[in-house]
């Protein structure tokens, strides 16, 4: 890759950005068509995040994403935003087209793909279990009430979150019944329904391991999607798989929101495949890391 002052940058601004798969998968895309385009990691510091944002117009941005703990934050700086990222209330990216910001939210529709494509499941007339109530819940409840679900269960800790999410989508999307139950109450008669159960927590990350459900609610003719790729399989994904359910973690789903970025940034079809390898080899990367940081501390 040769950059010079003609090359179009792209970036994600986040905090922490030490594990982000995005410089991976945009670069290997760019690199495998040939584009003069290169896509860099932005942190930004929490406290400089305002500062930072009100002068991404003037910084020569081809476009980038936005990304943990910035989704919401994005909003006021920008001069135009999609009405799915308005209804969710977040942007992950942003066009930049004659010095205006135009946000999007491609997390929907990257969760809705890996469903339909990598999982081969229809939404249609489903009923599902939503764990969570924080950005990644509200991409998976928006997309699958767009995609025709029937019935879908918001489980959260925090109550208040859970009704604020339902709210947004009740009224919304005639077909969809929206529901909210409380993680310590019993789930059977929700559960006994449900096909498709979502995690959305951050339970099972790396840091957070554990069971965002407990496993009697798991069932062999579900699917359990798992939005943690970090670990590849977390303990959700395990149980599920032993009694028999089909599993997926989320990796395709960031892939998928990856390429709808790219295609909003660029209007030319992403290289999905060779995205998702260039994720799969950061990921090993980072695994091989830890594995040799462990060594040594043991
Ligand atoms: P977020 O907005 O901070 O929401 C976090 C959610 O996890 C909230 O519902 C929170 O509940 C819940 N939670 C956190 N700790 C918990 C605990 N100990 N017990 C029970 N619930 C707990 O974060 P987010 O952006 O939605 O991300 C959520 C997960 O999705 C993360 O694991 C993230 O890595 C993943 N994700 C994946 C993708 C992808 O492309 N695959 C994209 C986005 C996010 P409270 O409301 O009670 O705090």
């Amino acid at each position: 890759m040769q950059i010079t002052g003609r090359t179009r940058v792209y970036g994600i601004l986040g905090h922490p950005l030490r594990h982000t798969l995005s410089p991976a998968m945009h670069n290997a895309a760019f690199e495998a068509l040939g584009l003069d385009c290169v896509y860099v990691p932005l942190p930004v510091a929490v406290d400089s995040f305002d500062q930072v944002a009100g002068g991404l117009s003037g910084m020569g941005l081809a476009g980038f994403n936005v990304t943990m703990p910035y989704k919401e934050q994005i909003l006021p700086h920008l001069d135009d935003v999609a009405s799915y990222a308005q209804i969710a209330g977040a942007v992950n990216t942003v066009q930049c087209v004659g010095g205006k910001l135009v946000g999007y939210n491609t997390d929907g529709r990257g969760f809705m793909a890996a469903l339909e494509r990598d999982a081969e499941f229809t939404v249609r007339g489903v009923q599902a279990i939503v764990l969570g109530a924080g950005g990644a819940a509200c991409a998976a409840v928006l997309s699958m009430a767009l995609s025709g679900a029937r019935r879908i269960t918001i489980v959260n800790r925090t109550p208040e979150r859970a009704e604020q999410l339902a709210e947004r989508v009740s009224g919304r999307f005639e077909s969809v019944e929206v529901s909210v139950a409380s993680p310590h109450e019993d789930l059977s008669v929700h559960a006994a329904a449900a096909t498709l159960v979502v995690n959305a927590t951050s339970v099972g990350m790396l840091d957070s391991p554990g069971m965002p459900i407990p496993a009697e609610l798991l069932r062999p003719d579900q699917l359990v999607v798992d939005m943690i790729y970090e670990p590849r399989e977390t303990d959700l994904l395990r149980t599920a798989a032993s009694l028999g359910a089909k599993t997926m973690n989320g990796l395709g789903m960031l892939v998928y929101q990856a390429a709808n970025a790219f295609e909003i940034w660029t209007e030319i079809q992403p290289p999905v495949d060779i995205m998702r390898e260039a994720a799969r080899g950061a990921l090993a990367e980072f695994e091989a890391a830890r594995a040799r940081v462990k060594a040594t501390t043991a």
